[in-house]
């Protein structure tokens, strides 16, 4: 069976051409996947007769059921275990941000079932790897919570930060986002979406040779390949060295600046001293540092980086000269950090 989220729109078109119908037919049957966010084939009726009966039997939509879902007591985050069609599960969630009059609505989606990185302090690393997710399951997860969010707002943000490497899985993760850019579709810009990496060095470059303008933000965690790969068990093949020139090419090539995460664990990344050489790392790349204060797992016994140790590192950086944020750690409640949800279920 055809996934129809796995094509792109010139995919589709072809498909089409091939089947002997036109490109107004694939901007039809676009517009019913995008903008009318149609859950079945069969709703596409006012499309002939011979080519719904030819899709109804060759194509399918990709739809992801529902196993679980929580929300925050803040009503605005929701997070959902969805299952795939082999029985395997991701997480996606939903962020509702309101600022006076604007609404703004984020989709954090998985790229991979598990992942083979196994950051000591992730929920997701603690799973293992089972396999990479298609085009298709990563455009069903944005359009899930395009639809779920239609009543307040149009989906506008993704962010690759849910389950998995994205870099890693980097041909499914790119034509997603070419399926999710078209301006007949869901229209979202390079600039709404943030692709974090653990710092997979031929991805960064890729990124850059393609003129891939997405903000791109790299999760460091240390400042010395000693702590990160102990952070990081797998980062072995990508040098903390060769990480920061991969990171300088990038900002060269493309003219802009790269988000460096950096998940704070209490007694272990938070001092001064850690800041220190955070700054010293960073120095000639246009940087700003997201800072997250841990998000406990049952796999990991490391506690948060606390009030006081954030503002004294931030204090560090500003003093460098680098902008930093901290991550606000929304809906800890419904164990909505990277793969807790999965983990649990
Ligand atoms: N694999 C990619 C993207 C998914 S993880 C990456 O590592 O960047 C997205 C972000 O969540 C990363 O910065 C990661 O370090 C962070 N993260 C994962 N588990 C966390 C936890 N328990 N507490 C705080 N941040 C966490
Ligand atoms: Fe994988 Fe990212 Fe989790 Fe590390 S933090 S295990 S790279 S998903």
């Amino acid at each position: 069976m055809l996934n129809l989220y796995d094509l792109t729109y010139e995919q589709l078109s072809e498909f089409l051409q091939e089947w002997s119908f036109s490109k107004a037919h694939a901007r039809r049957i676009w517009n019913y996947l995008y903008r009318e966010l149609i859950t079945d084939v069969a709703a596409m009726q006012e499309l002939p007769a011979k080519l719904l009966a030819r899709l109804r039997e060759e194509a399918t939509l990709g739809q992801l059921a529902i196993s679980r879902q929580t929300a925050a007591d803040d009503g605005h985050t929701h997070k959902y275990l969805l299952r795939l069609h082999d029985g395997q599960q991701i997480e996606t969630v939903q962020m509702i941000s309101v600022k006076g009059p604007a609404v703004r609505v984020t989709a954090c989606l998985s790229s991979q079932v598990g992942c083979a990185l196994g950051c000591v302090f992730c929920a997701t690393g603690q799973l293992g790897f089972t396999r990479n997710l298609t085009a298709g399951e990563i455009v069903a997860q944005a359009l899930h919570v395009a639809r779920s969010a239609a009543g307040a707002e149009r989906l506008g943000n993704l962010v690759l930060m849910g389950m998995g490497e994205p870099l890693l899985n980097y041909d499914a993760v790119l034509t997603a986002l070419e399926v999710m850019h078209d301006s007949g579709g869901l229209a979202i810009g390079a600039k709404q979406v943030t692709i974090s990496t653990v710092g997979v060095i031929p991805g960064i470059v890729r990124l850059a040779d393609e003129g891939r303008k997405f903000s791109l933000a790299v999760s460091l965690h240390a400042a010395t390949q000693r702590e990160r790969l102990a952070m990081i068990p797998a980062a072995g093949p990508w040098p903390l060295d060769e990480l920061m020139a991969a990171c300088r090419y990038y900002t060269c090539k493309l003219q802009q600046k790269i988000f460096f995460e950096w998940t704070l664990i209490a007694g272990s990344n938070d001092s001064a001293e850690h800041a220190r050489e955070l700054a010293a790392l960073l120095q000639n790349i246009p940087a700003q540092v997201n800072l997250i204060p841990l998000n406990p797992t049952a796999g990991f016994a490391g506690e948060p980086g606390q009030a006081e140790a954030i503002s004294r590192f931030r204090e560090v950086l500003r003093q460098s000269s680098i902008p930093s944020s901290v991550r606000q750690r929304r809906g800890i409640n419904i164990a909505a950090g990277c793969g807790q949800l999965a983990g649990a279920y």
